[in-house]
């Protein structure tokens, strides 16, 4: 037996209020929730909903009315991550007074283009968090020499190489224990080389302008502040947990276990997403399905 002193497995689910809870999410939450069972552990709920403009207090009611009615149960008080602004912020402050931010004033289509002008016959590359940023606003607004706190209306960016330096020979080593399997079978200890944070993720965003935030950040601090020890996902975010496992070394945060899952997908074998309504588990709530039903369909194991 090891560890009498460590901490409770503690797992969560983070669904992001912006649409109904389909058999995916309810296949995510289940796996977590069996997991915690099974060790004994804590289950959490977090409700991810900065982005503002498209979550709605009425999809978060009903994604708790679809979970509770699954079977799960969690601790209270569900955090939320809109309550979360200022814990963002401050590290935000903390990574700009290093010199690890830079702001950017880039659109979508800005970076688009820059990306796909002809240089050197480089091809565009995109990795876990889309097009890799070519770095155009680098070095063009005023950086923490001459400004205290970073704008608040501007995009915030992870300079890649100044993270990487700053890491010195952790760099090397920064690395996390796969439970489950990424979408290619990884599985075990996974490394993260610091060529591929530079060359597939690149300066990434850590605020989205006028959120405040962003996906990556808010999730890193979360997952640290409430104590998760093992995070259950698809295996969609795999890449998303090199960025992860990234930013936890330069805040100091400890790094759970990682456990991605395959995803549930539809008849033609396409992924399902927030807009599959039809797999919506109000719908089959209402057509009379069992949550056992649901998770014979998703293949889980009937509860324990
Ligand atoms: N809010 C994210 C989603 O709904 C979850 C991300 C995570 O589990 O890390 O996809």
């Amino acid at each position: 037996m090891c560890c009498a002193t460590a901490e409770p497995v503690t797992e969560r689910f983070a669904p992001s209020p912006t649409g109904p809870l389909h058999l995916g999410h309810a296949f995510s939450a289940l796996t977590g929730f069996d997991a915690a069972r099974a060790a004994g552990g804590r289950f959490l709920l977090r409700i991810e909903d900065i982005d503002r403009a498209r979550a709605r207090p009425e999809w978060e009611a009903g994604i708790s009315e679809d979970l509770a009615w699954l079977g799960l149960r969690w601790e209270t008080p569900v955090l939320r991550q809109s309550d979360r602004l200022p814990a963002y912020r401050d590290a935000l402050l903390g990574l700009w007074r290093r010199g690890l931010l830079y702001s950017c004033s880039c659109t979508r289509r800005d970076i688009e283009a820059a990306a796909s002008a002809p240089q050197e016959g480089a091809e565009p590359v995109h990795g876990p968090d889309g097009l890799v940023y070519p770095g155009t606003c680098r070095g063009r607004w005023p950086g923490p020499d001459t400004q205290d706190s970073p704008p608040e209306d501007m995009a915030l960016r992870l300079s890649m190489p100044e993270a990487l330096a700053a890491l010195g020979e952790r760099a090397e080593r920064l690395g996390f224990r796969e439970l489950g399997a990424g979408p290619g079978g990884e599985t075990g200890e996974i490394r993260v080389p610091p060529r591929a944070l530079r060359d597939t993720c690149g300066d990434i965003v850590l605020a989205r302008r006028g959120l405040g935030t962003s996906y990556h950040l808010s999730v890193v601090l979360d997952d640290a502040a409430q104590g998760v020890t093992h995070v259950t996902r698809g295996e969609d975010l795999f890449g998303a947990t090199q960025i992860h496992v990234l930013l936890q070394a330069l805040l100091g945060l400890p790094v759970p276990r990682y456990r991605h899952h395959r995803l549930i997908r539809d008849a033609a074998g396409r992924r399902l997403a927030k807009r599959d309504d039809a797999r919506a588990i109000r719908l089959y709530r209402e057509e009379g399905l069992s949550p056992a039903d649901i998770r014979r369909m998703t293949g889980l194991p009937a509860a324990p």
